[in-house]
């Protein structure tokens, strides 16, 4: 991290409700936010994954896999 090449950016960190943190640039010294790319579905594709995986457990139910 070459922090000091840039003075006047602040570093600020941002902690999840879901307990993850990471660094971000703001003007505020920190920063709670209720969801982030580390859990929000949109950015995971947990929603979709999770439906592709019930679909695979009904192919090997149906087949008897
Ligand atoms: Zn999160």
């Amino acid at each position: 991290m070459q922090t000091a090449i840039q003075p006047k950016y602040n570093v600020t960190k941002v902690t999840c409700a879901c307990g993850n943190s990471f660094e971000a640039g703001s003007a505020k010294e920190e920063l709670r936010i209720e969801i982030c790319s580390s859990c929000h579905p949109f950015f995971t594709g947990k929603q979709k994954f999770l439906d592709a995986g019930g679909r695979v457990d009904k192919f090997k139910k149906k087949y008897g896999i």
